[in-house]
């Protein structure tokens, strides 16, 4: 999964950031004010969006309501200061998601933005389930017929996407556009590898594939 920080407080940005890099594996971008914000919003595909309200150049509130217009479904977690009713009532009229009052508690805001990823991709329950492969993502463990597959932190990321959308083709240029952040450098033929280790691992060699390959289109998770 990949998320969008827009926040002006550097290190309020950067805790966050490292948060939900560690503890929930997540490919994080930052944006120090509205208008990068806006662009990366139209330049990326992000999971879910993690926006402050008082931002230089744009403010939360403005940003939010364009993309919206535009038409972008991306969940909304808006971070506020602002705790007046008023003012969130009004955010959740013009598309946010979520809200969070600061200060608030990291873990708090690491399970709302589970959250809001699941109700994105229209899977309300933190535990996956695909026939005897079960996906927690609170904890991050898989299990399959009950026993723990111990994966890589990019094999267990790549699962989780694929897991959040069974019976999707979901190509790989997805793939690396959801696990990675701008930093990186992106080179189509490391997803090949994290894929070969899953089926190496959840696979054991009497049943079928549970990760297909679509010839030129991309994968596809069968249950
Ligand atoms: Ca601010």
């Amino acid at each position: 999964m990949r998320v969008l920080i827009v926040e002006d407080e550097p290190r309020l940005a950067e805790n966050i950031a490292r948060s939900l890099r560690e503890s929930a594996g997540y490919a994080v971008d930052i944006a120090p004010d509205g208008e990068e914000g806006l662009f990366l919003m139209q330049s990326n595909s992000y999971d879910v969006v993690l926006l402050d309200l008082m931002l230089p150049l744009l403010d939360g509130k403005e940003l939010l309501s364009r993309i919206r217009q535009a038409g972008q479904q991306t969940p909304v977690l808006v971070v506020t200061a602002r705790d007046d009713k008023e003012s969130v009532v009004a955010l959740l009229n013009s598309g946010a998601d979520d809200y969070l009052t600061k200060p608030f508690d990291l873990g708090e805001l690491l399970a709302r933005t589970k959250a809001l990823v699941r109700r994105g991709k229209g899977q309300p329950s933190p535990v996956l389930i695909i026939g005897d492969i079960q996906l927690n993502t609170v904890n991050r463990t898989v299990t399959r017929a009950g026993k723990i597959v111990t994966l890589t932190a990019m094999e267990y990321r790549v699962l989780e996407y694929l897991a959040h959308r069974p019976r999707a083709v979901i190509s790989k240029t997805e793939l690396l556009e959801h696990l990675y952040d701008y930093n990186w450098e992106k080179f189509s033929n490391v997803i090949e590898v994290y894929i070969s280790g899953l089926r190496r691992k959840l696979t054991d060699g009497s049943t079928g594939q549970f990760i297909q390959t679509i010839r030129g289109q991309g994968y596809i998770l069968q249950d």
